[in-house]
């Protein structure tokens, strides 16, 4: 059952927060030992809250939009008191003393804050196989990957774990992971959504959002999760946005631009479905264009200097001094060295080098200064392309899910996976993965739409005439 229709029969009574909880619950201790979705699980924060909402309902009062809503966290966001570990073993036992703001406002809503989900080490993969703690199975088909660096609570919502998972999108890690998993994926506009209480990837870069199983249920998570929180300073200043009304505005009278630059060498069957899609849009009155934004292609290049550039500094007070893992030795230095090679994982050594090396005296022009100008070119772009289309169209990744080990020891064809993905992240705009079709082995094809800063709801609006589509198989 979706999130919608959930919230509405559980405050209108019909059924209790508790008996939805440990249907999940059952769900979840059936199948995660196999899948490892999760990481953890609060079974006993989620009864509490489940008896809470319920007590609500019988007291005549509204628990809010997401009442008995069970909800999956990946593990980069924060809960007070609860173990986050970012699938890294330099993290250890750690317990937050504070919660995202996302969170807050998730229990605010109702929902039941089930678990953290699985993920690649500190966001960094596409895959999930960077998780300290085994990877994650794609629900669809065990021997895949479930995409990353959202992988957990992806395969979590394939996997009718939760209804709802929140995952973070720094350069496509809620998008890819939903299209190789079969479900919804959001990333919101660059500050829409508070990071307060997220585990700082590239600052710059990095969103929260939604996975779900319809287009209505990320619109309504993200109007709860959404607007101004003043603990962050990159927080926009809007309100909570308006979505759930306008899901079924259509696209009508909407410019859509097929962006060449987002689906060509894919897979034959990817680039099929964004033609499918383009025919889909343009049957519900949408006028589509075919479009070539060049400088989309610079895109993965300046992603893999600035992301690493900040995320060497985010990772720096991970040093065993003040909380985490600490692996002692004969001094501070020798201790900081001694924490951080056992802490950290391959991959995350591999980003903090290469962002220490772009950020150093003498490189620092050729390398992050570079990558910082393509950023402004692809800012100019992108609104050169808004001035005569209202939203852009294209696949969400290059193929299917792959098989495990497929591309985990050659990093450059791991990154090559964000393709189409990372430019929205450098230019801070939204965009959203929808399921669409099925290719190789049957396996999901997401098609993505991606509009200008602040054009969530007429994006989902066009995300729902896809979702549409495909009811109809
Ligand atoms: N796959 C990309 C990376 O490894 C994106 C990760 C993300 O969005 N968190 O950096």
């Amino acid at each position: 059952m979706n999130a919608r229709t959930t919230a509405q029969r559980v405050r209108r009574g019909e059924i209790s927060a508790v008996s939805v909880l440990e249907d999940s619950l059952a769900r979840i201790h059936a199948e995660n030992p196999r899948l490892n979705a999760f990481l953890r699980l609060d079974e006993e924060g989620a009864r509490a809250a489940a008896e809470r909402v319920d007590a609500l309902v019988a007291a005549g009062d509204d628990p809010g939009p997401l009442a008995g809503v069970p909800i999956a966290l990946k593990d980069n966001l924060c809960q007070r008191g609860v173990v986050t570990t970012c699938a890294s073993r330099i993290l250890g036992e750690w317990r937050p003393p504070y919660t995202a703001t996302v969170v807050e406002r998730l229990a605010g809503a109702g929902a039941l804050l089930v678990g953290k989900t699985n993920l690649d080490e500190f966001a960094m993969g596409s895959s999930t196989e960077n998780s300290a703690y085994g990877p994650t199975l794609n629900p669809r088909d065990l021997s895949r990957v479930p995409g990353g660096s959202s992988g957990g609570s992806a395969a979590a919502v394939a996997a009718d774990f939760t209804p709802v998972a929140l995952g973070s999108d720094t350069g496509g890690s809620i998008r890819q992971p939903a299209s190789f998993c079969g479900v919804v994926g959001l990333k919101p506009t660059y500050g829409l959504v508070s990071r307060f209480g997220l585990v700082a990837f590239a600052s710059s870069l990095d969103q929260i959002g939604p996975f779900s199983t319809t287009v209505e249920d990320a619109a309504l998570t993200l109007e709860v999760i959404g607007g101004h929180d003043p603990r962050d300073s990159t927080s926009l200043r809007v309100g909570a946005p308006q979505l759930v009304a306008h899901v079924d505005d259509g696209v009508a009278g909407r410019r859509v631009g097929l962006v060449r630059e987002l689906f060509e060498g894919a897979d034959a069957e990817v680039v099929a479905a964004v033609h499918t899609a383009a025919e889909v849009l343009r049957a519900a009155g949408a006028d589509v264009v075919d479009l070539s934004i060049p400088e989309l292609s610079l895109g993965l290049s300046a992603y893999y200097i600035i992301a690493p550039a900040e995320a060497s500094s985010n990772l720096a007070r991970f040093d065993g001094v003040r909380f985490g893992h600490r692996v002692s030795g004969e001094d501070v230095t020798a201790m900081m060295e001694a924490t951080r090679t056992f802490g950290f994982g391959d991959e995350v050594k591999r980003r903090i080098m290469l962002g220490t090396y772009a950020l150093s005296a003498g490189y620092y022009d050729a390398y992050y200064g570079q990558a910082l100008k393509v950023r402004t070119l692809m800012i100019d772009a992108f609104a050169r392309a808004y001035q005569h289309v209202d939203l852009l169209l294209g696949a969400t990744a290059p193929t299917v899910a792959f098989p495990f080990g497929a591309k985990s020891h050659d990093p450059m064809t791991m990154y090559l996976n964000d393709v189409f993905t990372i430019p929205t992240n450098l230019v801070g705009h939204p965009a959203i993965s929808v399921p669409f079709a099925t290719g190789e082995g049957g396996l999901p094809v997401g098609v993505q739409l991606l509009g200008p800063g602040m054009s969530e709801s007429v994006m989902l609006a066009g995300a729902r005439i896809l979702e549409r589509d495909r009811e109809g198989l």
